[in-house]
């Protein structure tokens, strides 16, 4: 028996039609001979309106009641998909995560898949169950409340049961027919690549190309899972889509493999922090501590013993900071002058694994922002990727000068 994945996102299953179609292309693979596990998330926009409902009834939110409410939308689309195949005469049932069940961290929101056991899927296959579809992006703690995996966790839900049920393949449907060399929305010259390594994917996923969550990406470079992003609008063939795989199976590459954004950022300036041991994990343990996602950090000179501190998280979280900042002023932990917040920024990056071996990509990066008229307020590198915080209103325009400067444009 060979088990398969089957993973569709919000757009492939956003209407009673949509979930039709993707029924059929489980029938298909059902008549191929596979037992398949789909994977669904909420239909398309549904996740956003119950996450919005929470934030007006309580805008500092008990974690564990979004959890309750924006899994939701999964259920309705697990039940949905399970009565089609149904109708379809595929012997078909539909499971929520605390039924499998998929045991998770109680990291609400946020929480990590800990194990699947495979046990009572199995013995429903052994019994004739020819596809299990499972609601995505949930779990359980181990409290016993429902948790979520963090925004496009599906994709993780999916590659998480690749690995626990050793499926032959992880097929993520989506909206585009695969990974693109930067976001298609953002310029009609992105290319699509036929196969990208597990750590350029990993990098350009945790650097906003939301294509797939991170985490999926980390778990199928780990479980060796072989993970295929595709599209549930065409009719694939053999060469669908995007193989995400190792570094080794790929033959030609760009120095630079793509390029990322991340719309929603936010730049917070400590000014006049003493400057003294232990100042950076008085800062950042309270912001942690909060759920403050914080990413890049810079401290700047420091005069007379003062200096101030700046840092990036997601712009949604910037309240929370705010309050965490002034709660461990008022508990006489850190001073500082004031809390500066530049809601209005975003963060572009460039990835490539051939940056390991080339020198003066960074500085080619910072020429082509300069040829713009792009002023970078915050920069990090890591050994395959650089990024910068620049003004919002250039974002796109920072995308496509960067896709074409490092000849992304064109194929490698
Ligand atoms: P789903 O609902 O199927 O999970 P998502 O909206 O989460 O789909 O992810 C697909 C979207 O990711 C695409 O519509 C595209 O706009 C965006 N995206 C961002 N970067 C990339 C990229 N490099 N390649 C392909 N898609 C990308
Ligand atoms: N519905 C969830 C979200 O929008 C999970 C997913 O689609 O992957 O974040
Ligand atoms: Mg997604």
């Amino acid at each position: 028996m060979s088990i398969l994945v089957m993973k569709f996102g919000g757009t492939s299953v956003a209407t009673l039609d949509r979930i039709r179609r993707a029924a059929k292309r489980v029938g298909r693979e059902v008549a191929n001979g596979h037992d398949v596990i789909v994977i669904v998330s909420a239909m398309a926009g549904r996740t956003n309106e119950l996450v919005g409902w929470v934030e007006e009834t309580s805008p500092l939110f008990d974690a564990r009641e979004y959890d309750a409410v924006v899994s939701s939308g999964e259920n309705v689309t697990a039940g949905l998909m399970a009565l089609t195949l149904q109708e379809m005469d595929v012997p078909a049932r539909s499971w929520q995560g605390w039924q499998v069940p998929v045991q998770t961290t109680s990291a609400h929101a946020s929480a990590r898949i800990e194990a699947i056991p495979p046990e009572n899927i199995m013995a429903k296959f052994a019994e004739g169950m020819r596809v299990a579809v499972v609601a995505g992006f949930q779990g359980i703690s181990p409290e016993g409340r429902i948790t979520t995996l963090g925004r496009g966790g599906s994709d993780t839900t999916a590659v998480a049961f690749a690995a626990a049920f050793g499926a032959v393949r992880c097929d993520i449907y989506t909206d585009v027919d695969g990974v693109y060399t930067t976001d298609p929305r953002i310029t009609s010259k992105a290319r699509k690549l036929d196969r990208i390594s597990f750590e350029e994917m990993l990098e350009l996923a945790s650097l906003g190309a939301k294509v797939l969550q991170t985490r999926s990406v980390e778990l199928a470079m780990r479980y060796k899972v072989k993970l295929r992003v595709l599209s549930s609008f065409e009719e694939p063939d053999e060469t669908a889509g995007t193989l995400v795989c190792a570094e080794e199976d790929i033959v030609e590459s760009n120095v630079v493999a793509g390029v990322a954004h991340s719309r929603d950022e936010a730049k917070l300036t400590l000014t006049d922090v003493e400057d003294r041991p232990g100042i950076a994990a008085a800062i950042f343990g309270p912001l942690a501590d909060a759920g403050v996602n914080v990413d890049m950090i810079v401290q700047n000179i420091s005069e007379e013993g003062m200096t101030d501190m700046t840092f990036s998280c997601p712009v949604n979280e910037v309240k929370r900071a705010e309050k965490a900042m002034a709660d461990a002023k008022d508990r006489g932990e850190i001073d500082f002058g004031a809390l500066v917040a530049d809601t209005d920024v975003a963060k572009v990056s460039i990835v490539g694994i051939g940056m390991r071996s080339h020198a003066g990509v960074a500085a080619k990066m910072f020429k082509t922002l300069r040829d713009e008229g792009i002023n970078i307020k915050v920069i990090t590198t890591s050994e395959i990727k650089v990024s910068v915080l620049i003004d919002r209103k250039y974002m796109e325009l920072a995308v496509q000068a960067l896709h074409a400067a490092f000849g992304l444009d064109r194929a490698a």
